[in-house]
């Protein structure tokens, strides 16, 4: 990645020294955030290419500006790319993020003060399905199902007898930080039953779903949005597929009724993202995805650790640590002092507060894709273990960080080993 910056250091040394530090803590560091992961270079390089030059306002044929003839190559190759990938009728790659590719499913098929249906937030539910202080809780009336007690896996009766009951105009599926297969068909099915949309988010899981590891959604929902930063590990953006009879309504939704002039760079690297998607790789990668969040949970419960749900089916999984009496706030401080790096987060009928939280969630997708497989992950998990059962002690931390830092040298990440040796 040096000659990427090379230029930007003479530019502007301080930017400059802020991206080779964050490159040097991406690759320090054991990165088990589920949400994150690490692009391609040539995904990078289309990132940072001339086409943020370029506003293309409208879509490919029908643009507001000149000079559209190249825009209008790569968003097409975008478009039919993620139709192939995920077997849709129509794709949007125009959204920016996840959050207002959600926001344009609203706005189009709802009105303001409509009922929603979804997934409670911390049962796994994402903002944007209806956080009071987001777009969508304050807009909309919203209601929500969760997951049952004992299994901790979604309550498809409840969702069903509050549908039946309260007839919302959408049903919502997919989730942020649930660990297990969702049934998609059985959700379109109580959705048609009952008059209302479907929509299914598979921002976190469009990776499994792309690659069959995971039952696709397409089938059974009018609308499904999705981010390409995630499992999927493309540049950050989102997308969305609908069925062709809302293909109109959903374009005009997101160009003009969002959106100005699309970021053409980011639907570029969207494009190589997708290509990166349909090789036979992709599925390889996936399936180590599902088999490290696997091996990291059962090491993390064979020390005593209880698993929300019992253990994963995709790429990421929730620790209950308050049932070892420590919070998820403090398991995350420690475990980063060891260079692993994680995120609190509620789980299921939470008791503390969300910034405080009773749970960790982790994820495997960053640290697959730098190569670790089985035999990492049961070391890591047996030095999350390490660091958790004694949360107080530094010393711990410590010798984890000293081994985070030797297991990671056989796992380059983007900068050369001499740049990382040689700080600015
Ligand atoms: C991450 C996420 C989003 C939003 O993505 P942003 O790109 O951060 O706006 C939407 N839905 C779900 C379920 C997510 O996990």
């Amino acid at each position: 990645m040096d000659h990427l910056i090379t230029n930007l250091e003479q530019r502007d040394p301080e930017v400059a020294e802020a991206i080779v530090n964050e490159a040097r803590r991406q690759h320090t560091h054991l990165e088990l955030i589920a949400s994150e992961n690490f692009v391609s270079e040539a995904v990078l390089q289309a990132m940072g290419s001339v086409f943020t030059n370029k506003y293309a306002e409208g879509y490919p044929g029908k643009r507001y500006y000149g000079g559209c003839e190249f825009v209008d190559r790569v968003e097409t190759l975008a478009i039919e790319r993620a139709k192939k990938l995920f077997n849709a009728d129509h794709a949007n790659v125009q959204p920016n993020a996840g959050s207002p590719a959600n926001m344009a499913i609203y706005l189009t098929a709802l009105q303001h003060g409509d009922k929603v249906l979804g997934m409670n937030l911390s049962h796994g539910g994402h903002l944007t399905h209806g956080h009071h202080l987001n777009f969508s809780g304050k807009m909309f009336q919203i209601l929500a199902y969760g997951v049952e007690r004992d299994s901790e896996t979604i309550d498809y009766n409840q969702l069903r007898q509050i549908a039946e009951r309260e007839r919302p105009k959408m049903i919502i599926t997919g989730a942020s930080a649930y660990s297990r297969i969702i049934d998609f068909k059985r959700v379109g099915e109580i959705a048609r039953s009952v008059g209302a949309v479907h929509m299914a988010d598979i921002a976190h899981i469009a990776g499994m779903v792309a690659t069959g590891l995971h039952p696709s959604p397409v089938p059974h929902a009018e609308f499904v949005t999705s981010t390409t930063h995630k499992t999927l590990r493309g540049p950050r953006g989102g997308f969305i597929l609908c069925k062709q009879s809302w293909a109109k309504d959903l374009d005009r939704t997101v160009f003009p009724g969002i959106q100005g002039g699309p970021l053409v760079h980011m639907i570029a690297a969207k494009a190589v993202c997708f290509l990166e998607a349909l090789q036979p790789e992709f599925k390889i990668y996936q399936q180590q995805v599902v088999r490290n969040a696997d091996a990291l949970a059962r090491t993390i419960a064979a020390q005593g650790f209880r698993i929300v749900s019992g253990g994963t089916d995709n790429h990421l999984f929730v620790v209950d640590v308050f049932a070892r009496g420590i919070t998820g706030k403090q398991a995350e401080e420690a475990l980063d002092r060891a260079n692993i790096t994680v995120n609190k987060n509620t789980i299921p009928f939470e008791t503390n507060p969300p910034f405080i939280a009773s749970g960790i969630r982790i994820g495997s997708p960053a640290v697959t894709t730098r190569g670790m497989r089985e035999a990492e992950m049961e070391q890591i998990g047996e030095w999350i273990g390490y660091v958790l059962q004694e949360i107080e002690d530094q010393s711990r931390q410590k010798g984890v960080k000293e081994k985070v830092l030797q297991l990671i040298e056989r796992f380059p990440l983007y900068l050369s080993r001499q740049r990382i040796a040689t700080p600015l």
